[in-house]
Parts: structure tokens; sequence; C-alpha cells
């Protein structure tokens, strides 16, 4: 169409809808024909455009539909709950996965209180949620335990945010969902760390960790404790700074994390603590590495074997005092046997001597020959004597003492054994426990003990002797092999001198061990006192150190009862004389000759008889009244006790006499006499035969 066409169109269309519109007021105008088809025409056109507007119409509306429809299908079907809260906690609106989740049907949610659903101890988060969130309007996140409508609790995640409804009316939108299966694992995961936490710290090794520098990166209490360090002093540190650099140094721990030197396995370590103390450990390193296989760290366990090299050392030493003990027991036993028939060979020398003595004129040469072997026998029986003590093999009469009494007797002798120059202190304990040892022993262990402190001392000094009471429990006798525990008496002698070495101290009590001078030293002190104190079940112990001085502590059993008053030696001095018929039974013919000899002298009358049989046949031929027995008592065929018994059936008033170089355990038990036994030691000199035969005879 032209312009020309256009304007008359339109033109044409005015005119036509005038004539239309003139209808009511003037006479109908016919439209021309031009006019009508163009009015027809755009009737045509203004219809097509209404239905294609009306199509448009559906089309949206069924996209709206299909919209709709999936909004509801998302809201509702959502992974996660969706409602809407009034801002007093009502429930305006809920999608079926809220509703599942709360367990109810959706209708019957709809205008309930939210508390309804949330337990009670955790209401008060709520509140406060819900308070900041009307006040801030900020989106808040938080989490609390729920609880279906069939009380069935689970763990919820709430998002709130504030907005308002279509009114204005400020609400809450919640996203909520079920967290309980993270909240769960959560909870296992802190459980399992705790566990390993507290596994980690409890336990019995030292655990630490190192990073690729050597660092300390984790350490663990048993080993914070046994080094006596707190975590933050040693996190971070160099772990060099806490071993010995021979154990482990610095490029040692390098060149195992650069993988060139093999981690340690089960090697000793010594590490330091804070205090500046070592201690050793048996170590475990493993290497620690990444996904890759890059070494990151070592990891290292570390155990104290303090204890373990302790309990090493104490049993080597317990095993060397039982190897001590053992030869000492062996010793002994050899010592004790050559010893028992040096003193009857003694015994015979000594008699002859002292006879050859008496008959000999005291100006002749002879007469100083004689008692220079009478010396030589008595000096040499007094080793014998000392030997048989170290064998347990001395006769003894033990008394019930009062150890200070006895010690406090013998101070004066002790200060001239020791001289002027050398102090000595005397420290009596208080109440002082009794003991029931012979009191003869008592001055041999405190004699050779001072014999020696005095030795030990070079020009002046000091020695000091004490006495005690001391209870040993079981771990006092732990360290100690010979230690029983019990009550003791502790009798101490101790000296400023020059001390000794620890070798010199393992063989000490050894027979004929000295490291004196020849001729000065015999090595049998302290064997005797040993002896001495084996035979009363003590124990005898030496703390002693080059230049330090020495103690000697000497423990006896405490006796039960009371102490009695000791006896002091009952032979007099002065031989006896006497009348009586003596039977005298000994299987040493060389004994029995010479004592029988000896006896007639003293005027008594001898039956002398070389066997137990021939005793008895004698005893049963004499007629007159035999007074006193005096017998050997280990012989072959019969011992002296049973001799004894045998012969008091013939002869009631008989009075016994034993004598031994030792007692064999035969009249005595360990060698202890019964009370009113009475024992002649051999060897025996004259006097000391007489004086015994005389006590014996008197006595009741
Ligand atoms: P002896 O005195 O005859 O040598 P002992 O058996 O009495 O024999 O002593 C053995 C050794 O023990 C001595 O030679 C000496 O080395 C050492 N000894 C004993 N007592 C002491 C002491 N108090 N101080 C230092 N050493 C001692
Ligand atoms: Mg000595």
């Amino acid at each position: 169409m032209t312009a020309k066409q256009t304007e008359s169109h339109q033109t044409l269309r005015l005119r036509a809808e005038e004539k239309l519109a003139s209808g009511a007021a003037a006479p109908k105008q016919a439209l021309s024909l031009d006019e009508a088809n163009l009015l027809l025409h755009d009737l045509q056109v203004h219809q097509i455009e209404l239905e294609m507007q009306n199509e448009e119409l559906r089309r949206v509306q069924a996209e709206l539909d299909v919209a709709r429809a999936r909004y509801f299908d998302l809201y509702d079907l959502a992974p996660v709950g969706y409602c809407t809260l009034s801002e007093q906690g009502l429930i305006l609106e809920a999608n079926l996965t809220a509703a599942a989740l709360l367990g109810v049907a959706r209708g019957a949610l709809v205008k309930q209180r939210i508390t309804r659903f949330i337990l009670k101890e955790d209401q008060d988060i709520y509140y406060l949620q819900r308070k900041q969130l009307f006040e801030t309007s900020a989106p808040q996140a938080y989490e609390l335990r729920m609880l279906k409508k069939d009380g069935t609790v689970f763990w919820g995640h709430v998002a709130a945010t504030a907005t308002q409804d279509a009114d204005g009316a400020p609400v809450c939108r919640v996203v909520l969902s079920d967290i309980t299966a993270r909240k769960q694992a959560e909870d296992e995961l802190h459980q399992r760390e705790t566990r390993f936490k507290e596994m980690f710290d409890d336990a019995p090794v030292g655990y630490h960790e190192l990073d690729a520098e050597g660092r300390m990166t984790r350490v663990n209490r048993t080993e914070l404790a046994t080094l006596g360090y707190s975590a933050e002093e040693m996190l971070g540190r160099h772990v060099w700074e806490f071993v010995d650099e021979k154990d482990l140094s610095r490029k040692a721990v390098l060149e195992k994390l650069a993988g060139t030197l093999p981690p340690g396995r089960n090697i000793e370590r010594t590490y330091w603590k804070k205090d500046g103390t070592r201690i050793p450990v048996l170590v475990q390193d493993r290497l620690l590495r990444d996904q890759d296989g890059t070494i990151t760290g070592i990891r290292t366990t570390a155990q104290d074997i303090t204890e373990h090299k302790r309990a090493e050392e104490e049993k080597a030493k317990l095993e060397n005092q039982l190897q001590q003990s053992q030869k000492m027991e062996s010793v002994g036993r050899l010592a004790g046997g050559v010893a028992h028939d040096f003193n009857n060979m003694l015994g015979v020398i000594l008699g002859h001597a002292e006879l050859a003595i008496g008959q000999v004129d005291p100006a002749l040469p002879l007469h100083a020959d004689l008692t220079e072997i009478r010396k030589a026998a008595i000096r040499s029986a007094d080793l014998t004597r000392q030997l048989l003590a170290f064998a347990r093999k001395q006769t003894v009469a033990p008394k019930v003492l009062d150890l200070n009494e006895t010690v406090g007797g013998m101070l004066k002798m002790l200060k001239r054994l020791i001289g002027e120059d050398i102090d000595l202190k005397w420290r009596p304990e208080a109440d002082l426990w009794p003991i029931k040892v012979d009191p003869s022993q008592i001055d041999q262990i405190l004699a050779n003990l001072c014999v020696n402190a005095r030795d030990a001392i070079s020009g002046v000094g000091k020695i000091t002797i004490e006495t005690g009471n001391s209870t040993f429990n079981e771990d006092d006798c732990a360290a100690h092999a010979e230690f029983i525990p019990g009550e003791y008496v502790l009798l101490a002698v101790s000296d400023d001198g020059c001390g000794m070495e620890k070798e010199t101290q393992a063989h000490l009590f050894e027979p004929f061990f000295t490291t004196k001078a020849l001729g000065k030293g015999t090595g049998l002190g302290l064997a005797t006192v040993y002896g001495i104190v084996k035979q009363n079940n003590g124990f005898i112990n030496v703390y002693s150190e080059p230049n330090q001085g020495t103690t000697f502590k000497i423990y006896l059993p405490r006796h039960e009862g009371k102490a009695g008053q000791a006896q002091t030696e009952g032979a007099a001095r002065s031989a006896q004389r006497g009348q009586e018929t003596v039977l005298l039974v000994e299987d040493e013919s060389s004994i029995l000759t010479l004592t029988s000899k000896i006896l007639e002298r003293q005027g008594y009358t001898v039956l002398a008889a070389s066997t137990p049989g021939q005793a008895i046949r004698m005893a049963r031929e004499y007629v007159g009244r035999i007074h006193l027995l005096m017998t050997d008592v280990v012989m072959p065929e019969m011992n002296g006790r049973t001799l004894a018994k045998n012969l008091l059936s013939l002869h009631p008033h008989l009075k016994r006499l034993f004598m031994s170089g030792y007692t064999a355990d035969v009249i005595a038990h360990h060698g202890v006499l019964d009370e009113g036994v009475h024992f002649l030691q051999k060897p025996f000199s004259i006097e000391r035969l007489a004086a015994t035969v005389r006590e014996t005879l008197d006595s009741e």
C-alpha cells in the first residue's frame, strides 16, 4: 500500500465509523462497499489477534501449572524440611519432609508449637536463637536435639531466616535437617580420639614424634613425666637435645630422616632428664611417611629400663654374695678339718712340754728350751682356735647378755690394745635388747675388729664402738643374700683409718687373707669374726671407701627374755688337786697317756680306757665309787654322750666332763652346750685341765 493509499484507507475508515456511530440520531447511511470491506477486514484482523493472545495465555497458563507442580514437588519432597513459623513459634506451614522428620501428618502439623518437637533440655537454645533472629534479622544456624511425635530423639540442624508474610507480619522460615548420623559419627570420632589420646598418654612407655627436621611434634605424658618436662618445654625442640650425644647425634637423626641410616630397633639410649640426671631407655624407632612414601618424621617409643638395670645389677651382686658365702663354707670345712687334728697334736706337745718343764731344773738351758716349746704350742693353739671359730667348730656356752655390759667390761683392755694415739669412743644404745652369745666370743670379735682398726690408722685417729637395736623387714633383706628379717642387736666398730678398695672387701673374711706384711698379719682375724657371727645366726656388713675409714656392723639376733648376769669364767686360776676317782676315756693314745699322767700328779685315781667298750667293762668291774667320767666326744664305737648315758645306770652320781677339739654336734646342738654340761676345749694346759676337773667335781 502506498502512502496515498494508506491515507485514503484512513479517511475511508473514519467515514465508515462515523456512519456507523450516527446510527441512533440520524437515519442510517449505507456504507459503501469499500467502507464495508475495510471494516470487515479490520474485524478479521482483530479477531486473529485476539485468538493469538488467547493461545499465548493458555500456553503461559500451562507452563505455570507445570512450574507450580514442580515447585511443590521440590518443596515437598526436598531432602530437608521446610516450614514457616510465626513470631510466636506456631507452625504456619511445612513441607512433607518436615512432617516426616517430626513424625506427623502435614495436616496435623499446622498450628502446632514448634517447641513441642524440641527436647526440653534444648529448648533454651531455640528461644535464644529466635530472639536473636527477630532482633537482628541475621540468619541463624544451630543444632539441637528434637523429638518426634513417637518420642524418638534426633539431632536437628536448623537454619532460620526472618521475613514477612503477605500481610506484612514477621515470620521465620526454617530449613530443618536430621544430622543424627553425622553427630554419631562425630561422637564416635571424638571418643576414638579421646581413647587414642588416653592410650597415648597412659602407655607405660614414653612416646614422641619428630618432624622432618628432627623437632618434637608430639610427646606423651609418660615421657614427659619420666624426663620431668612439661609439653611446652619439649615440643618444637630438637630430639638430640634430650639424648646423650654418643647414643644419638644430630647427624644420626638427620641421616635417619634422610633414609640413609636405618631407624633403631631394640637399642639402648641414654636420655637426659630436666634435672640433669640420665636414665637408660630401650627404644624402637619407626619412620613416618606420607602417601607418596616421602619420609615425614620419626616415631619413637622409649621404655625406661632403670629398674631393670638395677635389678640385673642386684642379681649379679646377690649371686656374687652367694658364691662368696659358698666359698667361705667350703674353706671353713677344710680349715675346720685340719684344725681339729692339728689341735690334738698341739695338746700332746703342750702337755708333754709342761710335764717336762716340771721335771727340769729351771737353771738348766733345757728348761728355757722347753719353755719356748710351750710358748710356741700355746701360740699355735691360739691360731687353731681361731680357725675352729671360723669353721664354726668352736664349742661355746652362750649366755643371755647385755651387750653394753660386756663391751663396757672390755674397754680398759681394748684401750691398752690400741694405744694412746687413738681415741676410743663408746656409744652404747640406751635400751639395748638382750642377746644370747658366749661372752668370750664378743671378746674375740671386739679384739679383732679393734686391732684391725688400729692397724688401719697411721698416727692419730679415732675408733668408735656403738651398739643399737635394728629391725629388718623383707625389703631390707632383699639386697643382702644372707640377711633374714627379724630383730637384731647391732655392734658397730668404726675407724677413720685408710679404708679399703672393693677388691680387698671381696676377700675380707677369707681365712689367711691379709694385706699386711709377712709376719704382721695372719689373715685369721676377720675369718674368726665371720665364723662367730655365723655361728650365732647373725650377719656382718662392711662399709668402706679408700681413705674414708671403715665401719663393721655386726647384727646378732635379739634374745627374747631377760638379760641374765653374765657369768665370768668359772675356772680358777690356780690348779686344784683332789683324791677322787676319774674314769678317763680317750681314743688318741698319746692324749690318754698324757692326761692320765697329769691327773695322777694332781692326786686323782685314774682309770684309763682307750675305747668306750673298755670303759664300760672297767666301770662294771671297779668296786669303789667312780666320781667323774672324763671322755672324748668323738670316738669310733660310741660317742661320749651315749657312753655317759650307759655309765650313769651303773654309777648314778657320776659327774661328766667332755673334752673335744670340737663338738661335731654330738654333745651340743650346733656347737652350743646345754647348761650344766661341762666341757674342756682341746688343747688344754695342765692348769686348765686341773681347774676344770675340780670345778666339775665340785658342781651340784
Ligand atoms: P689381718 O689383720 O691378720 O691381716 P684380718 O682378717 O683381721 O687379717 O683382716 C684382713 C684384711 O682386711 C687386713 O689385712 C686388711 O687389709 C683388711 N682390713 C680389716 N679391717 C680393716 C680396717 N678396719 N680398715 C682397713 N682395712 C682393714
Ligand atoms: Mg686382723
